[in-house]
């Protein structure tokens, strides 16, 4: 007999599972009996493809026995088996992406995470038992092994007897302590009701020995006790069921027991349609984000099955992008078991599912914003970042199914907004769609460049996440008002007397203005009288398409092109910088250098910019106070 370690990792997961981190210790048994589904699934794909192999159902289970006296419980299947290496391998250590997860323990919050993402679910035994004894018997192998492990300590391994393909795990269940009553386990009735609780719809029969009292045979009086197996789950898949005969906490369970995800998803979705299109569907809206969401890692898809029977884990041809986050699976009966992927991919009634579905979602979702407001803004912050990137993308093709999803924080309402309440709210003169764009709403709020529209009552959008104005110019105009931003050219805001007022300015200064220029250099385009300034003395805006903010989006991503917005410097000549400016451009040409130098370099704080020399600007400000 070998006596092993843990692999390190796998033993800081058992402590953090067995000490703390997991609550809800009974779905030990899912766990476990979702493994001997999976094994002998196992065995059922083999048999598709191997002619010497066949599938007899009723050879095929779970069972869950209880012995009180030995204070043991045992689940046995008649699935795959392990091989000593596998044995090594799948029990020995955490399933290989667990790493990740670990080199960032810091980050390990929640048991639940860990457990459903890592399908690390074996060691969830450990939560009720001293010690876990393993014995399998895998397909086609003559020997069979025996794999025991009380724990972090380490496993043994060692040859053993067995008959038939399979195996058998077998917990030594923990003494009752002052806060948990273990032995519970060990119940009959304890045991039935988690099997029907979180294994109902597993495809196998999970058979546990019943006892039951019945009156003896030949006596009115007299009671006897009378032990038969008997099949615990219903074994019908959830998604073949009606509606009505089913409650939010099943859909909730399904979505748990699946390791969809740990939380409790904001919606569910079923579909069962008879129509053109015969499938069944169940999918979920999450409400947080997975952790590896916004990374490579991330795939999205739906579990693919034919007549029940599982034909992919993840079908990625399901789901648009922007829709990536929804979990589920679809069955239908019109796809071959046999399809292998490139022709699911040309499969008609796959893209009939698949557009089916994708509407769905989406008044899905409009109907959770309108019934359910709260829910839809805690999904928002969650995932609207995926659906604006899905108006940007592919050019823009899907933003018609996608902009009434999007919501945007309302200057006004102090809240997010969706477009339409937007457009619900302009008066008669308001032209355009305002927004604004910065790093935060509190930033934003203090812009300079919102002074005017501010002034004229206009609500305006703030922008702060960096897909935001690529997905608003993307959209270009919504129910025929274009957006407008409040650094562009032309605000659309009629106000002759002070058009005029700048005009007359912009002539007179033409020279004061080409003097700054010249100071500035290449950083700007132009400087000019503002139309959109009240009280700040400068702001930055742009010409052309690319605005500062896109300037700062794009110039974080890899391999940037280096686009540049065209920047204009704008002064408010209504304030006494303006002055002081005229006054130094006549009498003192250094001072002016030294003025303008510090004022776009406020611009460029104000806007959020990186300033080119801070050493050089502070330098400045002390000309200035000295
Ligand atoms: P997951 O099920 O997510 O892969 P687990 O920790 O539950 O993670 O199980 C680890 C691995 O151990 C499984 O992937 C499987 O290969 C193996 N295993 C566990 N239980 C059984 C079983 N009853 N029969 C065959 N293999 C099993
Ligand atoms: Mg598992």
């Amino acid at each position: 007999m070998e006596k092993r370690e843990f692999k390190a990792e796998s033993k800081r997961l058992l402590d953090l599972m067995v000490n703390s981190i997991y609550t809800h210790k009974e779905i030990f048994l899912r766990e476990l009996i979702s493994n001997a589904s999976d094994a002998i699934d196992k065995i059922y794909y083999k048999t598709l493809t191997d002619e010497n192999l066949k599938f007899h159902k009723e050879n095929y289970y779970i069972k869950v026995v209880s012995d009180k006296d030995k204070g043991e419980l045992k689940i046995i299947d008649t699935g795959i088996g392990m091989t000593r290496e596998e044995l090594e391998e799948n029990l020995g250590t955490i399933a290989k992406s667990g790493s990740l997860a670990f080199k960032k323990e810091n980050e390990i919050k929640d048991g639940y995470d860990i457990i459903g993402q890592f399908g690390v679910g074996f060691y969830s035994a450990f939560m009720i038992a001293e010690k876990v004894t393993v014995i399998t018997k895998a397909l086609g192998s003559d020997e069979a092994y025996k794999w025991e492990s009380k724990g972090a300590d380490g496993y043994t391994i060692e040859v053993c007897e067995k008959e038939t393909v399979g195996t058998e795990i077998i917990l030594k269940i923990k003494e009752n302590s002052e806060d948990e009553n273990y032995q519970d386990y060990l119940e009959e009735y304890k045991l039935r009701n988690l099997i029907k609780k979180y294994s109902d719809f597993i495809r196998y029969p999970i058979k546990m020995d019943i006892t039951e009292r019945k009156l003896k045979e030949g006596s009115d009086n007299e009671y006897e006790d009378h032990v038969e197996e008997q099949t615990i789950n219903s074994m019908v898949p959830i998604w073949t069921k009606n509606k009505s005969e089913l409650t939010k906490e099943d859909y909730d369970n399904f979505y748990f027991e699946k390791h969809y995800g740990f939380d409790k998803p904001v919606k569910h979705i079923h579909i069962s349609t008879d129509g053109a299109v015969m499938y069944n569907a169940i999918l979920f809206i999450p409400e947080r984000i997975p952790f590896d969401y916004y990374t490579k890692e991330y795939e999205k898809g739906l579990e693919l099955y034919s007549n029940g029977v599982l034909i992919m884990n993840k079908c990625s041809d399901l789901l648009p992008d922007y829709f990536s986050f929804v979990k589920g699976l679809v069955d239908s009966q019109d796809l071959s078991l046999n399809i292998s992927r490139e022709m699911l991919q040309h499969d008609r009634q796959l893209k009939l599912i698949a557009k089916n579905i994708k509407n769905k979602i989406k008044s899905e979702l409009l109907s959770l914003l309108k019934n359910e407001r709260n829910k839809y803004e805690e999904f928002y912050k969650s995932f609207g970042r995926q659906l604006k990137y899905g108006v940007y993308s592919d050019f823009g093709s899907d933003k018609d199914t996608l902009q009434d999803l999007l919501m945007f924080y309302s200057s006004k309402e102090k809240k997010l907004i969706t477009l339409d309440e937007y457009i619900s709210r302009m008066t008669e003169e308001q032209k355009y769609i305002y927004y604004a764009t910065g790093d935060s709403v509190e930033r934003i709020a203090k812009l300079p460049q919102t002074e005017m529209v501010e002034e004229k009552g206009y609500e305006i959008l703030y922008l702060t996440e960096d897909i935001d104005e690529f997905a608003i110019k993307m959209i270009m105009s919504y129910k025929e008002k274009e957006f407008r931003s409040v650094s562009s050219g032309d605000l659309g805001i009629e106000d002759k007397e002070n058009e005029n007022k700048t005009e007359n300015e912009d002539a007179a200064n033409k020279e004061l203005f080409e003097k700054m220029k010249t100071i500035l250099s290449d950083k700007i385009k132009d400087v000019r009288t503002s139309k959109r300034l009240k009280s700040h003395p400068v702001c930055l805006t742009n010409d052309g398409d690319i605005s500062i903010e896109m300037e700062k989006v794009l110039s974080s991503m890899p391999n940037n092109e280096n686009i540049k917005a065209d920047k204009v410097l704008e002064i408010n000549i209504n304030h006494n910088i303006f002055k002081a400016l005229k006054e130094a451009y006549e009498k003192d040409e250094e001072k002016l250098a030294l003025y303008t130098n510090v004022l776009y370099n406020q611009a460029l704080l104000i806007e959020g910019l990186p300033i080119d020399d801070p050493v050089e600007f502070t330098n400045n400000i002390c000309k200035l106070m000295i």
